[in-house]
């Protein structure tokens, strides 16, 4: 997610990236860029300009500490500045209130709205061990009730029986007077919505609000929304005094700037994010993660934690021994290539990496598929032990046969005998010292 503002951000910085220091026209060149790129990432041009604003009266007559470079310093001032706009710290949905806390679900139609509903129920039920009564308010979309209920008893979570003819209003108060009765923990009411903000929604959902009371009042919002979400999220703040925001359909998005727009708008946290239609793809939303990855400075967290997962700590310990020895043969790097496999490939590896965005794009332009690591180990396993322990004794007619085994041409064999050299001389490196700090990461 959000990945072309954080793409565009890279390109800017690496150009600033390795400068002496930071001079007024390198600011307002970066800041450009910066304006540029949260536009087409589809925030609101007034967010966009109190944005650049705030950034520029923190970066000019700022002094470069020696450590860092001017860049950089650009980085973590665009950075904490996205990081305050976005909200700090996650803020979690509050449900402690006498019982039951009221959470009004408001938006537009085809928001999500009813899914991120049972989401929500599911969650609190799941792990909060709440108690969860739900009630769809839509009187005009006999449907949506119907929806609603049938979500419920997927989930198992209780929804109100549905009685026809009934107002909004009328649903409200008998939800209440069962959520009481019922000893739940958690009512939730899922409005009525309308394609587009009109007055009639507004005064339904402030009339359902008046009678219900609600400890949240969620606006539910399309990531996609795009320049509407400043006057979405405003218009019904004013009306009905937002607690917090839930983002859907953030896996459709590419842009983040929704996140950006309704957040700067209202100054409403945004509590939780959507990312996909089953009922457990819901998440808290955390605006430093955000802004890491806005920026292109990739998601590192989950990256470690993920090799953490799949390097176990036997294998790591073996790598590092062998490093410190300068050691590298072609059994090593069959498992160097299985254990890339494993996390997801050369996609799901670098698109966590810090400033990979744009390698990754150019190799997506060449061409390169992840099948070829499966080609590659199947070059190794075509090798004796012998062989793999001691790849100089690898000559033409050797890697012929090779080839053959693997189903491969024997420029391939070339091409991996050529890549294990590189690296091999690079682990050489490593372990006289150099890199030090690399033989680390892998446990020693
Ligand atoms: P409502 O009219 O606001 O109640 O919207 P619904 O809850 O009926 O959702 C409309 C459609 O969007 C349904 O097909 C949902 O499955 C889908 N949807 C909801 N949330 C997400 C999300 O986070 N990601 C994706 N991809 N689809 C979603």
């Amino acid at each position: 997610m959000f990945e072309s503002l954080s793409d565009r951000l890279g390109k800017i910085f690496d150009g600033l990236r390795g400068r002496g220091a930071l001079s007024e026209n390198d600011v307002n060149e970066a800041l450009r860029e910066v304006r540029r790129a949260l536009i087409e990432a589809d925030v609101s041009l007034e967010v966009v300009r109190a944005f650049v604003e705030q950034v520029r009266e923190r970066a000019v007559g700022v002094e470069v500490t020696r450590s860092v470079t001017p860049g950089q310093q650009v980085v973590k001032i665009v950075h904490d500045e996205l990081v305050r706009v976005l909200g700090e710290t996650a803020v979690p949905l509050d449900t402690a209130t006498t019982p039951p806390a009221t959470i009004l679900m408001v938006g537009l139609q085809g928001s999500g709205k009813t899914t991120t509903t049972a989401k929500i129920a599911k969650r609190l039920k799941d792990k909060q061990n709440k108690k969860v009564l739900m009630a769809s308010l839509d009187t005009r979309r006999p449907a949506a009730m119907e929806q609603l209920r049938v979500l419920g008893s997927q989930i198992g979570v209780d929804t109100l029986p549905i009685v026809p003819s009934e107002t909004p209003v009328q649903i409200a108060r008998r939800a209440a007077r069962e959520g009481k009765l019922g000893g739940y923990d958690v009512l939730m009411l899922d409005t009525a919505g309308r394609t587009h903000i009109d007055e009639e929604l507004m005064a339904e959902t402030a009339e359902i609000k008046a009678v219900s009371d609600p400890h949240e009042v969620l606006l539910v919002a399309d990531a996609l929304t795009g320049q509407d979400a400043i006057n979405l999220a405003r218009s019904f703040d004013q009306r009905v005094d937002l607690t917090g925001i839930v983002l859907t359909r953030v896996d459709g998005d590419g842009r983040g700037g929704a996140a950006l727009s309704m957040r700067a708008a209202t100054g409403k946290p945004i509590k939780l994010i959507a990312t996909g239609e089953k009922m457990d793809a819901l998440e808290d939303f955390y605006p430093s993660r955000i802004a890491d990855r806005i920026l292109g400075m990739g998601d590192i967290v989950s990256l470690v934690e993920k090799a953490a997962e799949t390097v176990s700590a036997e294998d790591a310990q073996k790598m590092a021994k062998k490093l410190k020895k300068g050691q590298f043969d072609l059994e090593d790097l069959r498992g160097q290539l299985l254990q890339m496999k494993k996390m997801g490939g050369m996609g799901g590896l670098m698109g966590m990496m810090p400033g990979v965005g744009q390698l990754k794009k150019a190799m997506a332009g060449a061409n390169i598929d992840e099948k070829i690591f499966d080609r590659q180990v199947a070059v190794i396993n075509s090798m004796t032990r012998k062989e793999r322990a001691n790849p100089d004794l690898l000559n033409a007619s050797r890697r012929k046969r090779i080839a053959a085994g693997a189903g491969v041409e024997v420029s391939e064999v070339n091409k991996l005998m050529k890549q294990h050299r590189q690296m091999a001389d690079m682990m050489k490196k490593v372990s006289k010292g150099g890199l030090g700090s690399l033989a680390g990461m892998f446990g020693g």
